[in-house]
């Protein structure tokens, strides 16, 4: 069947209701992505089916819930094409998995003179547990700027990377700025000095076909809830021979082998990196979320968010007032565009958008240090989805009329005569 964002939207009954008295237009999804009724119900149907604890249950019911697990796990592992389930690591979130890394990772291969390479792009969760590496270990930051235009050239990668980088952190695609990265050949730039390769896919993985394989990754980390499955719950791939070179974070039930009095032994990969119960259902209905996005092709939704941006690139070029941050190129983007209207504060423009029922994000999107080179306290950001219409980039353009007028952007200020 064709790619219809019409017909899918049925799925999503949260897309047919108002807000403020108007129907809602959801342009959040790089925050957060709506789910799916068959996401919805596959949790209810855990619960109300299947739940039990894991990890050695000899009763039916833990039985059923770790198979819906473990299949979820390789279901996961195929959709990026990792090569076997054991590489994908259940946490909480992205950021938990990169932290995982840092901490797992890092503390036990980093030393003084080491260096750790990130770009100007990152989340500040791409960021900050690189930061406390570094000044745990005595390695060094550095970082490959961006044009003003947010744009990460491979020149200027390999500028920044020298004999002492040991690993490469990086986003796939920005998600202040919409700028896609060059993975693969970031990749192999690492992979030439001896560095490893962190991708953050947060932005990535919901929004193109992805292959760890075919990039050589090291380390991918993201988030189902930005890409209809459940919030609580992040993914880590990691190469096999990595992943048992690392220590855990959190230790305790779940993550052992053989426990002593005075001393444990840890469990193989992936069970050492998930002390504690995990969230059950989430993983199970997970592998919901992965159906409904092959089902709808995760080349066709490319396409159509890449329709959709160039409509609302359009739609806020027109507009004299309106400043678009983030890559000329249109092939250099993905699904979020990021914009100033004349030097309003983006929380006044969210505020109006929001009165229209267009939910847009609006302020540093957790990149501080991004919006301080670029001198802007913030930005407006309009995100796109598989369920998102061109009407939606309509309202868009509804809604930047209306801020315009709201705060008379545009119009001559008013001359008063004196007497
Ligand atoms: N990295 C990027 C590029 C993101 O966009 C986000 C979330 O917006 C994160 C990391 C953090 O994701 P989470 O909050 O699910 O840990």
């Amino acid at each position: 069947m064709s790619f219809s964002a019409k017909a899918l939207r049925e799925d999503f009954p949260i897309l047919g209701r108002s807000v403020r008295g108007k129907p809602l237009v959801y342009l959040d999804s790089a925050a957060t992505s709506q789910r799916p009724k068959q996401v919805v119900d596959a949790i209810v149907s855990f619960y109300e089916n299947h739940n039990a604890n894991i990890h050695r249950g000899v009763h039916a019911l833990a039985e059923e819930a770790e198979a819906l697990v473990e299949a979820s796990r390789a279901k996961t592992a195929r959709f990026i094409g990792a090569p076997d389930p054991e590489t994908i690591v259940f946490t909480r979130n992205t950021t938990e998995s990169i932290n995982l890394v840092a901490q797992g990772w890092g503390r036990k291969h980093l030393e003084t003179g080491d260096e750790i390479l990130l770009t100007e792009l990152e989340h500040h969760s791409n960021l900050v547990p690189w930061q406390r590496l570094a000044a745990e270990t005595g390695a060094e930051l550095r970082f490959v700027p961006v044009t003003d235009d947010g744009v990460v050239t491979l020149d200027a990668a390999r500028a920044a990377m020298g004999p002492c980088t040991k690993m490469f952190a990086f986003t796939a695609m920005s998600n202040s700025l919409g700028t896609v990265l060059p993975v693969k050949e970031l990749i192999a730039l690492a992979h030439e000095k001896g560095a490893l390769a962190l991708v953050d896919g947060a932005q990535w993985v919901p929004h193109r076909k992805t292959d760890v394989r075919a990039w050589d990754a090291d380390f991918l980390a993201f988030s189902p809830h930005k890409m209809l499955g459940p919030t609580g719950l992040g993914i880590l791939y990691g190469k096999s021979r990595l992943l048992e070179s690392m220590d855990p974070i959190l230790t305790g039930g779940g993550m052992i082998q053989e426990v002593f009095y005075d001393r444990a032994t840890y469990a193989s990969p992936p069970h050492r990196f998930e002390a504690g119960t995990p969230h059950l259902a989430g993983a199970a209905a997970f592998g919901a979320a992965i159906d409904y996005l092959e089902a709808a092709g995760m080349d066709a939704i490319h396409a159509h968010e890449s329709a959709l941006v160039a409509k609302a690139l359009e739609v806020l070029h027109a507009e004299s007032e309106v400043v678009v941050l983030g890559p000329k190129d249109a092939s250099l983007r993905g699904g979020v565009v990021s914009f100033n209207i004349a030097d309003l504060h983006p929380h006044d423009v969210g505020q109006v958008f929001d009165m229209e029922g267009v939910a847009v994000r609006v302020g540093h999107h957790c990149c501080q240090p991004l919006m301080r080179k670029l001198g802007v306290g913030g930005t407006a950001r309009a995100s796109f989805y598989l369920y998102n219409t061109l009407e939606d980039v309509e309202a868009l353009a509804r809604g930047l009329k209306k801020v315009k007028k709201f705060f008379k952007v545009g119009e001559p200020a008013k001359v008063t005569q004196r007497g």
